[in-house]
This record gives structure tokens, C-alpha cells and sequence, in this order.
């Protein structure tokens, strides 16, 4: 094998890895966003092939009525009206959370080549927690996933957001609450 080609490949590899992180920072600077409405923290980034930013967007299906606005669908839709074209061949998603189904479903139509993720869902995670979506061999296009960039952080992000909103919700002392109901979705 060509030991220069090696080298070139692995310096392209780590300049990825950066710029992954790089992206994924400001997914969470979008998280953090969401989480100022009111709305779980989950923040997401398109970007192209040549390493532009086409669109952004956070979670807000509670300020704007709409199940559909997670943070990947608001950021796809802005990127597919920046461009003018449906489909995004060759980007990038980074998103704070691993998407749910309908989210992959969405990055199969726009042609999303690679899907970046910060933390496992173990519930609604439709990418390798609870379902394995894009794995599904009758599907007429791949993702390339890889989960867990800068994943702590969402997860940290995420349990403050429970923890306050629960502190939030908490009944005056004497009363009892229910336990189990402060899940997301
Ligand atoms: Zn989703």
C-alpha cells in the first residue's frame, strides 16, 4: 500500500474528527436554545459536502404545535430551502441526540450521507438503541451513522433540563406525584 496515501488519509480522518466536534458544539450551542423555550434540548446542524453550514435548527414542537418539529427536521427544512433542492446529497446531520424514526426516515428522503450524533436514546432512538432504522436492507439509501460525539455533554445538558423541570413541576410539599412521567417524548 502507498504509505503516502496512508498518511493523507489518516491526517484527513483527524481533520474530521475536528471538525466533527466542531460541529457538534454548535448543535449543543442549538440544544441550549431549546432548552431557554422550554422545550427539550436537542439541536442539530446540516452541513454540505464542503464543509458549509446549510441549516440549523432545535427542538420546538411545543412552541410551534407541530410533532414534527424536532431539531433534525427544523434544520433539514432549512437547508433544503437555503438550497433549493429536497435532497442534500453529500451533507452531514450532527445532532445532540440519536434521531427517532420519523427524523431517520426524513434523512433517507433528503439523501443525508452521514449522520453524526452526540447521546444514545434508549427509548425512541431509532438508530442503534431501540431500532435499528438505517440498517434496513429494503432501504434505496445509506447512512453512515457514528454516535457518541461529545455525547456527554448532551446527556448533560438533557438532565438538567429534567432535573429543573421536575423541580419545576414539583406539587406543594404533602402532595404525592406520580412517578415516572417526566420523560420526553
Ligand atoms: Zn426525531
Amino acid at each position: 500500500m502507498n504509505r503516502q496515501a496512508d498518511a493523507s488519509t489518516a491526517a484527513s480522518a483527524e481533520l474530521t474528527t475536528a471538525a466533527d466536534t466542531r460541529w457538534m458544539a454548535r448543535a449543543l450551542q442549538l440544544a441550549g436554545q431549546a432548552a431557554a423555550c422550554g422545550e427539550v434540548p436537542v439541536g442539530a446542524v446540516l452541513v454540505s459536502a464542503d464543509g458549509e453550514c446549510l441549516g440549523e435548527g432545535y427542538n420546538r414542537p411545543i412552541g410551534t404545535h407541530d410533532p414534527t418539529a424536532h431539531a433534525e427536521i427544523v434544520a433539514l427544512r432549512a437547508a433544503a430551502t437555503r438550497v433549493g433542492n429536497y435532497r442534500l446529497p453529500g451533507s452531514t446531520l450532527y445532532v445532540t441526540l440519536e434521531p427517532c424514526m420519523m427524523c431517520c426516515g426524513a434523512l433517507v428522503h433528503a439523501r443525508v450521507a452521514r449522520l453524526v450524533y452526540g447521546a444514545s436514546e434508549p427509548k425512541a432512538g431509532a438508530v442503534a438503541s431501540n431500532f435499528r432504522v438505517l440498517e434496513e436492507p429494503k432501504l434505496n439509501h445509506r447512512v453512515v451513522t457514528e454516535g457518541g460525539i461529545l455525547g456527554e455533554r448532551s446527556t448533560a445538558l438533557l438532565q438538567a433540563f429534567f432535573v429543573a423541570r421536575r423541580v419545576r413541576n414539583r406539587p406543594p410539599s404533602g402532595t404525592q406525584q406520580a412517578e415516572g412521567s417526566t420523560d420526553v417524548e
